[in-house]
């Protein structure tokens, strides 16, 4: 659909939860009345004066907002252009995620919630609700494959210390989207005092309007700060990663409905987007049902879900929040990929130019840098959503090659 054609705000989905053509809530009736009730309330409780107040509190005060918007001054010079890192590294557990939980289990609260669970693959998500659950003095239940239990035992022992219980999923391929299943099975089983945490813009409506809300405090951050830095608030691009998409989705949340600024998406392609070793959803995926939305699916022929891949777990997922598959859809954001060995030269690019290791993540919206041509006059603005503590084995590993 060209661009002009398309009179819906991107910003927001209609009354049934779909951006264009993708979204809605897919759900097993037994699910019904939690996101019946999720959705009848969620707006009215997040933009009420003492959440808001409490939300930008402990944004300010726990997590370290707002994150720097940072001159990067000699990978500017390395592009000949004007480069600024949204230093969302910097935030407390080192990543984007916390903005999300933060928000959740303040809502959790609210609707009088007691107890807490969370599905995560590589332990980022399950260490953001695990602290957030810490916080509050909240149950806090996180499900993780068996498979990756053993891949991501520090994240396992953050998740213990912080008090949380991680429950094994050992189905299937014993990894994310089995530990979704576990979770989901949860919640129909507890529908009353519990509350379903969702670390990305994807699950069913309204999941990916209300974690895009949450998060596109980094869009308002990145406006008002621009407009001190240089006297507009508008970059002439902005650049993020996508696995699920919510640090995109917070990055251009500010933005969506300002057409002068191109918004950039950069997807896993792994081993090459013709692989076989891919997360490239937008390039690989067709639309189907996944996780209680309709977006774009990596799939079969017949409907069977495609294991992805990618260097960088926070990628690693064969679908892509509504919103995505929408942008893409009408051209708004330009979707592009980098490899995992893109991603590894270009972390270590930002290490020796600027003092800055960077998530894998994070390092293929770096890598991105090299397939845009930019004029000396933009000024580009890219989410730096993690730190790479995390993935030290894997440079290190990296390093001995
Ligand atoms: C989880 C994660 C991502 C991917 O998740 P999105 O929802 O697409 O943002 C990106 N970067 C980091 C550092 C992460 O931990």
């Amino acid at each position: 659909m060209p661009l002009g054609q398309y009179k819906g705000t991107y910003q927001q989905p209609n009354i049934f939860g779909y951006y264009g053509n993708f979204g809605g809530a897919y759900i097993p009736e037994m699910l019904h009345r939690n996101v019946e009730e999720l959705k009848n309330r969620y707006l009215q409780i997040m933009y009420d004066a003492s959440f808001q107040k409490e939300f930008h509190d402990l944004l300010k005060n726990y997590v370290g907002r707002p994150t720097p918007l940072y001159l990067a001054q000699r990978l500017s010079k390395q592009f000949n252009t004007k480069i600024y890192l949204k230093r969302e590294d910097l935030c407390h557990t080192g990543a984007h995620k916390i903005n999300n939980t933060i928000g959740q289990i303040l809502l959790a609260e609210r609707l009088g919630k007691k107890r807490i669970i969370a599905e995560t693959g590589a332990g980022q998500h399950g260490v953001a609700t695990a602290t957030v659950c810490a916080l509050k003095g909240v149950e806090c239940i996180v499900y993780m494959g068996e498979k990756d239990i053993e891949r991501q035992a520090p994240n396992v022992a953050r998740m213990k210390m912080l008090g949380a219980t991680v429950i094994p999923a050992t189905s299937g391929s014993k990894t994310l989207k089995d530990a979704t299943n576990e979770a989901i099975r949860d919640w129909i089983n507890n529908p009353g005092d519990t509350h379903y945490i969702i670390g990305s813009v994807v699950g069913p409506h309204p999941y990916p309007d209300m974690v895009a809300r949450f998060q596109s405090v980094i869009s308002e951050e990145i406006r008002r700060q621009l407009k001190e830095e240089t006297g507009s608030e508008f970059p002439s691009h902005v650049l993020a990663c996508v696995g699920g998409g919510s640090n995109a989705a917070g990055a251009f949340y500010h933005f969506l409905e300002e057409f002068n600024v191109q918004l950039v998406a950069i997807e896993a392609a792994g081993h090459g987007v013709d692989s076989g070793m891919s997360a490239a959803t937008t390039q690989l995926g067709k639309p189907g049902v996944l996780h209680g939305s309709k977006s774009l699916v990596m799939q079969t022929e017949d409907g069977q879900v495609v294991e992805p891949h990618s260097i960088s777990a926070g990628l690693d997922y064969p679908g892509i929040g509504p919103l995505h598959a929408h942008l893409y859809e009408t051209g708004r954001a330009k979707f592009l990929s980098a490899t995992d060995e893109d991603a590894l030269k270009a972390a270590f690019n930002l290490a020796k130019l600027e003092g800055i290791i960077p998530a894998l993540e994070s390092a293929h919206a770096l890598s991105a840098l090299n397939q845009l041509s930019f004029k000396s006059s933009d000024v580009v603005v890219l989410c730096l959503s993690g730190r790479g503590d995390k993935d030290l084995a894997t440079y290190m590993k990296a390093m001995e090659e």
